[in-house]
């Protein structure tokens, strides 16, 4: 089975949206084991989509499309289908029953263009969207599938999940199966040159390394059918990388450095509050990203300018004028008045100028520092960042989840 992706919409094309569809459905093709060699997208035009039909059905097997099943007259991808394939559309009664009591629910007068949606290609698998109003719909004719999904990522993902994989199984026994390894503290190459070994001779599982600020990624595949022989088969390789690297592995099951620190905080029962300047609130966000954080996580001081700084945190005022905002000095202090004006037992702080402007000749864009305020003891960190402003604002967001992480393990 070959699979192909065809993204409907005059607004990716126009680079208004991104394409995060084509992204997670490749994904999710990968991960059944199903071979996607193209991808496409095309606006919302009848002959141009028609084309784009013909042709990925002459190499592959498999189309699933996204977008354009909207009720409005630029919504045509249903209709397209239906007249490539030769097949008439006629309303589904549960389908139109589902829409109307969309509506209902939300206490509002079904337009009548919404009916244009319970239309689906006769004899079509229909699939209940359970987030909005167009259904899903699967067409199988002369030994081609087609699966059409609506455009916005909160409908496509759940149906995609809750009905799509599940027909997807019947197309393939193998499914690629991963671990990931997370590093810190070593670079990209540094990782490679000492797994050369190992990284040249992969052909199954794979490995692949991904950079990214602060962190490096480890991905190791394989596709197979017995979930048991494919475990085995990755933790040899994980066990090798964990030999040589271990003192750079902050997470094996592919948990984020924030999901680690609240788990790890909920276990000590540790509360935390952080002092953020140069981070503006990213530490705080990615911390509440992560499910049950309120049970840790006690608030965010974002004091930006001097005078937030020694008004919610008391920072002295003498502090700043004689060392400056970026120091260790003001690092330490804001961890201490995190501490002393929130309910928290923990807190960790950062300073920093992330630039294009605001730096001196002893102070260069890219100074940060972190500092940690836990047990009755108060440190910082220093750290010299290089890149963009918003690369080194995310740099000193995980720099700071890294000392703090380093804190509690
Ligand atoms: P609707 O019923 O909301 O009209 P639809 O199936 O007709 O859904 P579109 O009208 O094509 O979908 O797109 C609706 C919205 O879905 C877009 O404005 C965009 O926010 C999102 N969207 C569409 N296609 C994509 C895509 N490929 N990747 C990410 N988001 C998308």
């Amino acid at each position: 089975m070959v699979a192909e992706v065809i993204c409907v919409g005059t607004e990716l094309l126009l680079g208004q949206i991104v394409n995060t569809n084509a992204q997670y459905i490749s994904q999710k093709l990968a991960q059944y084991g199903i071979d996607l060699y193209y991808q496409t997208v095309v606006g919302d035009n009848y002959d141009r989509l028609k084309k784009a039909i013909q042709i990925a059905y002459s190499r592959s097997d498999m189309i699933i499309f996204t977008g354009g099943l909207g009720p409005t007259s630029d919504d045509i991808t249903k209709e397209v289908v239906s007249d490539f394939f030769n097949i008439e559309l006629v309303e589904d009664k549960d389908t139109l029953k589902h829409i109307q009591s969309f509506f209902e629910m939300r206490k509002r007068e079904m337009p009548e263009i919404n009916k244009k949606q319970a239309l689906v290609p006769l004899g079509s698998i229909i699939l209940k969207n359970d987030f909005g109003t167009a259904p899903g719909v699967i067409i199988e004719k002369d030994e081609k599938v087609a699966i059409l999904l609506p455009g916005p990522p909160y409908e496509l993902k759940p149906m995609f999940e809750n009905y799509v994989e599940n027909y997807l199984k019947k197309f393939s026994n193998k499914r690629i199966f991963s671990k990931i390894i997370r590093f810190t503290g070593i670079g990209e190459s540094s990782i490679e040159e000492q797994l050369k070994d190992i990284i040249l001779n992969q052909t199954d599982p794979t490995i692949a390394l991904y950079a990214k600020p602060y962190e490096v990624t480890m991905r190791i595949s394989t596709k197979k059918d017995n979930q048991e022989i494919a475990y085995k088969m990755l933790d040899q390789i994980v066990t090798k990388v964990k030999e040589r690297l271990e003192k750079f592995i902050y997470s094996y099951d592919d948990l984020t450095i924030e999901q680690l620190i609240v788990e790890q905080l909920r276990r000590k029962g540790l509360i935390l509050s952080v002092a953020e300047s140069c981070t503006g609130g990213l530490i705080a966000n990615k911390i509440t990203d992560v499910p049950g954080a309120s049970a840790v996580f006690d608030r965010g001081f974002i004091v930006y300018s001097n005078q937030a700084k020694i008004d919610e945190l008391g920072v002295p005022e003498e502090l700043i004028k004689e060392y400056g905002a970026v120091s260790s000095f003001v690092a330490e202090k804001m961890a201490e008045g995190a501490i002393k004006n929130s309910n928290a037992n923990i807190s960790i702080s950062t300073t920093g100028i992330a630039g294009p402007t605001g730096a001196t000749d002893k102070k260069p864009i890219g100074l940060v520092y972190v500092g940690i305020c836990y047990d009755g003891k108060t440190e910082s960190f220093e750290y010299r960042f290089v890149g963009d402003r918003k690369t080194i604002k995310e740099n000193a967001t995980f720099a700071a989840l890294e000392v703090l992480r380093k804190k509690i393990f």
